[in-house]
């Protein structure tokens, strides 16, 4: 499939370094790009090295580029391919659970800057995604426990049968069924692609995406949380703000904690409330003084909620 969208020498390959390391016969004979693994290379100097080698090996506006890894290599991959000569082709191989159920879906791509995530990049769907979950069998357990995170939350805002499913299984029986965990897959795929199919540019349902990534993205950049952490932090501190704003019950913000807690993610942190408010308000979602907040009306239906600054401070402080 891939020939068809290039010739066989204009098909240019980036990985990290675990992943080839791990899985060199995946690449044998093909033109590679390695870099660094981990979040702190997902940045602009990255993408300028990767596009100097691109040029060195002579890629041109007829060539693809295939990125295969987690979250940060398909994120470059999509960016590189998207300003490289004002654009060329590009296919994703997502290898972790985190990057399969989300990441490589939507277009989204870029780099951090700074301390702010993904501040810089562009919109571009990649010509194809190819799913190998062969690349599972080596997935440290911490990155799937990060994976997930976001499988939590796609069963949150928008499938009740999917959280019962996920309560009815645990990560220890998963990470050993490679037939179950595709067809989980499978479906977060599903959820994801016909959330952002309909709202591309995120203007209005694509924001239940980031259902505790509000303030999951403040405390991953203060406590130098793993993603999945934060992210399942921030989904309970929602779903208190829901319980006092949309009619969530005691009995759902009990059914989610005890769900996080089985996939081993935790669900409390003492925070610096005034630290975490001053990132809060830098934050992409805001518009003048009002914030666009995802919460939770029950399990498997989310809705976004305007709230006025002064009261989310409050309801925050009182979360502590
Ligand atoms: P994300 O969590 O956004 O998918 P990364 O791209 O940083 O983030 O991947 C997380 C870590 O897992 C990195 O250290 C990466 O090298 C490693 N990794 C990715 N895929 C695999 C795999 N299939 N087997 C082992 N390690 C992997
Ligand atoms: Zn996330």
């Amino acid at each position: 499939m891939i020939n068809t969208l290039a010739e066989p020498g204009k098909i240019f390959f980036i990985t990290d370094e675990n992943i080839y390391q791990l899985h060199p016969e995946k690449f044998s004979g093909k033109k590679l790009i390695v870099l660094p693994p981990g979040e702190k290379f997902k940045k602009q100097s990255t993408a300028d090295d990767v596009i100097l080698r691109l040029i060195e090996m002579e890629a041109d506006r007829d060539s693809l580029l295939v990125g295969v890894g987690g979250g940060v290599i398909t994120d470059l991959a999509g960016y590189v391919s998207s300003i490289y000569l004002r654009g060329i082709k590009c296919g994703l191989v997502p290898t972790t659970i985190l990057a399969m159920v989300d990441a490589c879906i939507g277009g989204k791509n870029g780099v951090d800057v700074g301390v702010y995530k993904n501040l810089v990049g562009t919109i571009k769907q990649p010509e194809f995604l190819l799913y190998d979950y062969t690349f599972l069998t080596t997935l440290p357990k911490k990155e799937w426990i990060n994976g997930f995170a976001e499988i939590i939350k796609h069963a949150c805002i928008r499938d009740e049968d999917l959280f019962i499913q996920l309560e009815n299984s645990s990560l220890e029986e998963l990470i050993i069924s490679p037939l179950l965990v595709a067809s989980l897959i499978k479906r977060n795929v599903e959820i994801k692609y016909n959330i952002v199919s309909r709202d591309p540019l995120e203007m209005g349902e694509r924001r239940l995406l980031n259902f505790g990534h509000t303030l999951g993205h403040a405390i991953e950049n203060i406590y130098h949380l793993p993603h999945g952490h934060a992210v399942s932090i921030g989904m309970i501190a929602a779903a208190k703000l829901s319980k006092r704003l949309s009619g969530f019950t005691q009995s759902g913000l009990e059914k989610l904690s005890s769900l996080l807690k089985k996939y081993q993610l935790p669900t409390e942190l003492k925070m610096d409330i005034e630290k975490v408010w001053q990132i809060l308000i830098m934050d992409k979602k805001r518009s003048g003084n009002q914030m666009k907040f995802i919460l939770l009306h029950k399990i498997g239906e989310g809705i976004v909620k305007p709230i006025g600054l002064d009261e989310l401070s409050n309801l925050l402080k009182e979360l502590n």
